[in-house]
């Protein structure tokens, strides 16, 4: 165990990191992960000791903006952190191997460690022509994800392609794109982690999180950590007091704009979005989109795109939501957006209280799913 302690602790300040930074880096996470202060000491504990983890990082039909984003994670030593404590043996991006040499990387870690890799996969996995829109060394991505993922001891899809098929699969969807859980649906280790892209600090907490407690935190009826996804962007966001208020911005660059105002009438998708952009923010938490004047585009949930668009066309005409819910009507499928939105969120009181007793249950029991 001493030695396990000194490899991690060894590589970390090989790279500059010091165990202070460590620990300060196990805070945050904590912090992220909306769990008490303790739990940061907790998790340092337990990582320091923990196995070097094995993650393939699997891209298909994607943009590679989860990589960059995860990459330009913030509050330094984020991606360099959780990129030493695992060992990343193939991502397309990063690895300096090519060809026959990085598949041949690939398949060593399916062969040799299976039910022990961590897979992240990013992109839609293309459904259409037997999967010839997307291949990749000759297999196509339905198949390369049935054998690793399937193989996995857990899978992360990495942003909204991943989780529900995101742009690719817009109407009227050419490839069939689908996400991973709709492409193999038999697959029962997923973790969600929608948004285009992904907040790197929130992958990083939900890493954190598994190698710490070995299973996934509570998730909800999407398979999303409640940590990230459990309210929504209007619950916490910094204008909301000027939505209750009915001040709103009417037009760019108007008075109201200037002044901060609710961003509802101009397309803001806060009320029917989850995520803690308000909380976690981006560019080291340096703001967030609503925070520099632009409205939430609902990039997290599973009707992006195509139910999210136009962006600049508001939602509006809610029964019974705030104090100014008839500020205007808008199309039936708004309102219906809306509702569904909600009733989901009301799934996901219900999905939390489940997931809830079955973590405990699972702990009884040491169940690491
Ligand atoms: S509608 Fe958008 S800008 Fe207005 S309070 Fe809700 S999330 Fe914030
Ligand atoms: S504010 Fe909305 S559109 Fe922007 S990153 Fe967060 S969920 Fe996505």
């Amino acid at each position: 165990m001493a030695q396990q302690r000194r490899w991690i602790l060894d590589e970390l300040e090989r790279k500059g990191v010091t165990r202070r930074d460590f620990v300060r880096f196990c805070g945050l996470m904590a912090s992220v992960l909306a769990l008490p202060k303790s739990a940061g000491a907790e998790m340092a504990k337990a990582l320091e000791t923990t196995k070097k983890p094995i993650l393939v990082w699997l891209e298909f039909q994607d943009c590679a903006g989860n990589t960059e984003s995860f990459l330009r994670a913030g509050r330094p030593t984020v991606a360099d952190i959780i990129l030493d404590v695992l060992s990343v043996d193939y991502h397309e991006t990063l690895m300096a191997a090519a060809g026959h040499q990085a598949e041949a990387n690939l398949q060593a870690v399916v062969d040799n460690h299976r039910g022990e890799y961590l897979a992240v996969v990013e992109g839609s996995i293309p459904t259409g022509a037997n999967g010839a829109y997307c291949t990749i060394g000759g297999r196509s991505a339905l198949d390369i994800a049935r054998q690793v993922c399937s193989g996995a001891a857990a899978t992360i899809a990495i942003g909204t392609c991943a989780a529900y098929g995101g742009i690719p699969a817009a109407a009227p969807n050419p490839t069939g794109a689908l996400g991973v859980t709709d492409a193999l649906p038999d697959l029962k280790t997923v973790v969600n982690m929608p948004a285009c892209p992904a907040n790197g600090e929130n992958l990083a907490a939900l890493v954190v999180y598994y190698l710490a407690y070995n299973r996934w935190p509570p998730l909800d009826h999407y398979r999303r950590p409640l940590f990230a996804y459990g309210k929504s962007i209007h619950d916490n966001c910094e204008r909301r007091a000027h939505y209750d208020a009915g001040q709103y911005v009417e037009q760019w660059g108007d008075g109201g704009h200037r002044k901060g105002y609710c961003l509802y009438k101009v397309g803001c998708k806060g009320p029917v979005t989850f995520q803690n952009c308000p909380n976690v923010g981006w560019n080291e938490g340096t703001n967030w989109p609503i925070g520099c004047g632009h409205p939430c585009i609902g990039c997290a949930e599973p009707d992006f795109w195509d139910k999210m668009t136009p962006f600049y066309a508001h939602l509006g005409g809610i029964p019974g939501f705030g104090i100014h819910s008839d500020i205007d009507r808008i199309g039936l499928w708004a309102t219906a957006g809306v509702g569904a939105a909600f009733a989901a969120h009301g799934l996901v009181q219900i999905g939390r209280s489940m997931a809830d007793k079955r973590s405990a249950a699972a702990e009884d029991k040491g169940d690491p799913s």
